[in-house]
């Protein structure tokens, strides 16, 4: 299982991250448009529109985790919105 995943690529010697997953947390909220979250167990994305939830089953491996073990998407949040 995992608790963070990050893709950065180097081009031109600038540093783009590509993809930023990292727990999801009591402070984060899907916001008007839903957020990206990522399967802790086989790191698919599927997109949310609350997290209203306590626990979701991945429709892509079908195991259910609880909403503390889901990743959400960091490059998109309140903070940076796309
Ligand atoms: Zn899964």
């Amino acid at each position: 299982m995992i608790t963070g995943s990050k893709h950065v690529s180097v081009r031109n010697g600038k540093q783009f991250l590509l993809e930023d997953y990292a727990l999801i947390e009591k402070r984060d909220r899907a916001g008007h448009n839903g957020k990206n979250i990522k399967c802790p167990h086989c790191e698919k994305v599927d997109r949310i529109n609350n997290l209203r939830w306590k626990t979701k089953t991945c429709k892509f491996c079908l195991v259910e985790s609880t909403k503390y073990e889901w990743l959400i998407d960091q490059l998109d949040t309140w903070r940076t919105p796309r």
